[in-house]
């Protein structure tokens, strides 16, 4: 017995004979004596939809009044959730994030979660309800709708669950665990069992999208028991824990993200401060770059090549070529179909054969590789787009098989 904050994302609630699946699930666990809070995404694919209505209308819509749109799935969905609790005869009340209490900075569409006032979620408890909040979303200081960043959901419930010091939270979605790579993309991934939460945060912020990254950070400042499971069976999930806690594989994942460009800045002038200039420049203007490659130079120029986000690409190139002359650029060279391929573990810190492993892969594969970076527990490169599943599967098969 104790308080368990369970997540269920947008495939889990679909439609309504996966709500009742869900209300049921929920039930089951207040029934054991729980107190229980639970947090929704939108239906299926409601939230994409909802952003083609805008783009229909307009697709240079303020971020502002797309927080309030995208919102509003949510909404939907705790609202259903609650009356399927309700026909099962239960105490039960949906929430909205504000009414949770859910504080935010104003960064529409990518907001940070302050605080979360407690009182009416603890008053609702106290009376012994199942409380469901919509996910997602928080309000900020000028009681706007913020939202959390595509899916953000994840967040909302670790969030809850470190304020309420709750003893679980739960994720259910589709898969049965944090796999070693999208069982969608690798079909003979496996689930684990356990990770830790550095080697979470870097798959998470790698491109495994089964917890929004914000999440795992968040779990491992507070300490939250963190579950990710299936809401569709019964099977043992994956726990994210302390690192000290679990099995060290050398490498316990491979992922991919295409939400990747690559900028070249070629011929520029080979003295010292160039690079400085460059990205204090797009710092200035809160761009953040990724991978970075510098070629040697023969002491006139020299070329620099990085990735952002496609988000940030037009913004890039422009802010680039209006400071190309001051910058003294010859040329800016922008690729847009790219990848980045990444393994993770954290039995890699002083493994020099991992790297060699993961090149001779994507060699035998017949993959180029146009940049390389890595850290003390992930190696990561840049390929083309068109190569990328079938790098993810190779690098899988060498580390998995
Ligand atoms: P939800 O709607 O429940 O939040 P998401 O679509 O956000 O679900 O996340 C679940 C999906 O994450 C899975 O369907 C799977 O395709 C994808 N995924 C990517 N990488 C991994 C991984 N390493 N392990 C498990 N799932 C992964
Ligand atoms: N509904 C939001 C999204 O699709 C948030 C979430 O699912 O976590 O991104
Ligand atoms: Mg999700």
């Amino acid at each position: 017995m104790g308080l368990i904050v369970q997540k269920y994302g947008g495939t889990s609630v679909k439609d309504a004979e996966r709500v009742m699946n869900v209300a049921n699930r929920v039930v089951e666990t207040y029934d054991k004596g729980n107190s229980v809070v639970v947090v929704v995404s939108a239906q299926g694919d409601t939230t994409d939809e909802l952003i083609e209505k805008a783009m229909e209308i307009n697709p240079k819509a303020s971020k502002r009044e797309m927080d309030m749109l995208l919102s509003s799935g949510e909404q939907i969905s705790v609202s259903l959730l609650a009356m399927a609790v309700e026909k099962l005869g239960k105490p039960v009340i949906s929430l909205t994030g504000w009414q949770a209490g859910f504080k935010t900075d104003s960064h529409y569409s990518a907001a940070r979660i302050h605080k979360i006032d407690k009182e009416r979620l603890q008053s609702e408890l106290d009376k012994n309800k199942i409380v469901i909040v919509a996910g997602f979303q928080g309000l900020n200081k000028y009681e706007d709708i913020t939202t959390l960043g595509r899916g953000g959901s994840d967040t909302s419930a670790v969030a809850l669950a470190a304020a309420l010091h709750a003893d679980l939270c739960e994720i259910y979605t589709d898969v049965d665990g944090v796999y070693t790579a999208d069982p969608r993309i690798v079909k003979n991934a496996h689930k684990l069992d356990d990770i830790s939460y550095d080697e979470m945060l870097e798959l998470a912020s790698l491109g495994a999208n089964v917890l929004h990254n914000r999440s795992v950070e968040m779990a491992k400042k507070y300490h939250v028991k963190l579950a990710v499971k299936s809401s569709l069976n019964r099977n043992e999930g994956t726990y994210v824990k302390e690192v000290d806690q679990v099995e060290k594989m050398l490498v316990r994942g491979v992922t991919r993200d295409n939400d990747c460009a690559r900028i070249a800045l070629c011929g520029i002038e080979d003295t010292p401060g160039k690079a400085y200039q460059v990205f204090a420049l797009l710092s200035k203007h809160g761009i953040s770059v990724d991978l970075i490659i510098q070629s040697i130079g023969n002491g006139e120029k020299k070329d620099i090549s990085f990735t952002i986000t496609e988000g940030e690409l037009d913004n890039t190139v422009k802010l680039l070529e209006e400071n190309k002359s001051a910058l003294k650029i010859d040329d800016i060279k922008v690729k847009k179909d790219v990848s980045k391929v990444s393994i993770v573990g954290a039995g890699m810190v002083n493994n020099a054969g991992v790297a060699t492993t993961m090149f001779e892969a994507l060699y035998n594969a017949d993959i180029n590789i146009s940049m390389i970076a890595t850290s003390e527990i992930k190696i990561s490169v840049l390929v083309d787009q068109k190569d990328a599943e079938r790098a993810v599967a190779a690098i899988h098969d060498k580390f998995m098989l």
